[in-house]
C-alpha cells in the first residue's frame, strides 16, 4: 500500500509538472524572450530649442514591435520589466543599440545629447554606471553627451544611495534629469537633494500652459528654480505652437513633443534631423548672432 500511495503522489507530481511546462508562457516569460530576440527597439523623439525651434538633442523610448508588426506602448510592459528585473537587460540592450545607431550624429554635432529613461531601482543597484561606463565607451559616445532621466514617477528604494550614485554620475560626465517634474509624490526635496543637470516639466502642466493659472505658476517655479540651480528646463509634451510660444516666453529653454515630432524609428528620426537642419539656420549665419 505504501508503495501505491508513492506511485500515485509520483504520477500526481509528474501531472503537475507536465501542465507547468504546457502552461502558456506568462508576461514576465513573453517579455524575456522579447528581448532575446531583439524586439524591444528604441524610437526617438527630438528634444528641441524653443525658441529657435534648432535640435539639441533626443529621448530614447522603448518599442516593442511584435514579430506581426504589432506596436505595443511602454505603460504596457515597463511595469512588468520593472518588477521582474528584466529592465536591467532591456536597458543594456537599448543603451547600447540606441548609441550605436546614432554614433554617425556624433560628429558635427557638438551639442547633440541622448537622453536615456533609467529605472530608479535600476540606478541605485551596485556597478549600474560600471556597467553603463562600459557598454557607452564601446559606442564611442563621450559621457558627457549623456542624460539620465530619473522619473520623479517611482520612489527611489535608497535615497542616500540615489544621491551618491548621482554625485558619481555626474563626476564621470553624465547629465542627470529629473523627470515627470511636478507630477510625482516626492515634492521638491529631490530637487535640491539631486542637484539635476536637468528639469522636465511633465506634460501635465504643459498641456494647459497658457490656459491654466496654476500650471503657469508652477511653470514660473521651475524656471526659477532652474535658473538658480544652472539646471536647464525642458517641457515635454509640447503639441501646440501656442503652448511653445508660452514656453519659451515663460523662460522654458527646451522641449519635445508632438508639435515637432512623435518619437520615431532610426530610419525616420536621421530624415528628420536631415530634413530639419536643411530648413533651420546655421548658428554662423543667424542674423540674431550676427
Ligand atoms: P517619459 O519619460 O515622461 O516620456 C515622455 C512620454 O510622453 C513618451 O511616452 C512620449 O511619447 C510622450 N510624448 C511626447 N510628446 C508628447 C506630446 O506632445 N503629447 C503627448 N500626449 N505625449 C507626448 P511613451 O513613449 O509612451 O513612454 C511613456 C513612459 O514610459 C515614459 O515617460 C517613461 O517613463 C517610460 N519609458 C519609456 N521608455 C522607457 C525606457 O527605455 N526605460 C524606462 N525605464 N522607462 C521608459
Ligand atoms: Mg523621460
Ligand atoms: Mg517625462
Ligand atoms: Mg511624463
Amino acid at each position: 500500500p505504501v508503495l501505491a500511495v508513492g506511485a500515485i503522489a509520483g504520477t500526481l507530481v509528474g501531472l503537475l509538472l507536465a501542465q507547468s511546462s504546457m502552461r502558456p508562457p506568462g508576461p514576465v516569460d513573453a517579455l524575456r524572450i522579447a528581448i532575446r530576440r531583439g524586439e524591444l527597439v528604441p524610437y526617438y523623439q527630438p528634444i528641441f530649442e524653443l525658441a529657435t525651434a534648432r535640435i539639441v538633442g533626443c529621448e530614447v523610448l522603448v518599442r516593442w514591435v511584435r514579430r506581426d508588426g504589432e506596436l505595443v506602448f511602454p505603460d504596457r510592459f515597463i511595469p512588468i520589466a520593472e518588477a521582474s528585473g528584466l529592465i536591467v537587460p532591456m536597458t543594456e540592450r537599448l543603451v547600447e543599440q540606441a548609441l550605436s545607431e546614432l554614433a554617425p550624429l556624433l560628429s558635427g554635432r557638438p551639442e547633440f545629447k541622448t537622453a536615456f529613461n533609467i529605472d530608479p531601482a535600476h540606478f541605485v543597484q551596485q556597478g549600474f554606471l560600471d556597467a553603463l561606463d562600459q557598454i557607452v565607451a564601446q559606442t564611442g559616445w563621450p559621457n558627457t553627451r549623456i542624460v539620465l532621466e530619473l522619473t520623479e514617477r517611482n520612489a527611489f528604494p535608497d535615497m542616500k544611495q540615489a544621491v551618491a550614485v548621482t554625485k558619481e554620475a555626474r563626476t564621470r560626465g553624465y547629465r542627470i534629469s529629473l523627470d515627470d517634474t511636478g507630477a510625482g509624490h516626492n515634492g521638491l526635496g529631490h530637487i535640491q537633494d539631486l542637484n539635476p543637470d536637468i528639469i522636465k516639466i511633465d506634460k501635465k502642466f504643459v498641456g494647459v500652459a497658457g490656459t491654466v493659472e496654476a500650471a503657469d505658476a508652477i511653470i514660473e517655479v521651475l524656471v526659477n528654480l532652474g535658473q538658480r540651480m544652472g539646471a536647464v528646463v525642458v517641457a515635454e509634451g509640447i503639441e501646440t505652437e501656442d503652448q511653445r510660444a508660452t514656453l519659451a516666453h515663460a523662460g522654458v529653454a527646451q522641449g519635445q513633443g508632438y508639435l515637432i515630432s512623435r518619437p520615431v524609428p532610426l530610419a525616420r528620426f536621421r530624415t528628420l534631423i536631415r530634413d530639419h537642419e536643411l530648413v533651420a539656420q546655421p548658428a554662423a549665419n543667424d542674423p540674431q548672432m550676427a
